[in-house]
């Protein structure tokens, strides 16, 4: 696919193997800010560009399923989500 994402699917493989969720603030930075060029951890936390808002939405609303990106993102051979 020609994308990494290492700290998108990091997370997105904690939260489907159980080791966390998507409970707090800081886990959704860690989902969708992590790979961010423009993002600082610790630094303006409040702040939410449209894509976060977007992603968010429609993680949070079950549109967009973190198994099926996952799965997409490592070219449909994840090792260890199944
Ligand atoms: S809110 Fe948007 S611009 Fe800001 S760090 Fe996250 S993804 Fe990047």
């Amino acid at each position: 696919m020609g994308v990494d994402f290492p700290a998108f699917r990091n997370k997105a493989r904690e939260v489907l193997n159980g080791v966390s969720g998507l409970g707090k603030e800081e886990d959704w930075r860690a989902l969708l800010c992590g790979d961010c060029p423009f993002y600082h951890h610790g630094e303006e936390e409040n702040e939410e560009c449209g894509s976060y808002r977007l992603l968010r939405a429609l993680i949070e609303a079950g549109a967009l399923d973190l198994r099926e990106a996952l799965r997409i993102l490592e070219g449909g051979h994840p090792e260890d989500v199944e």
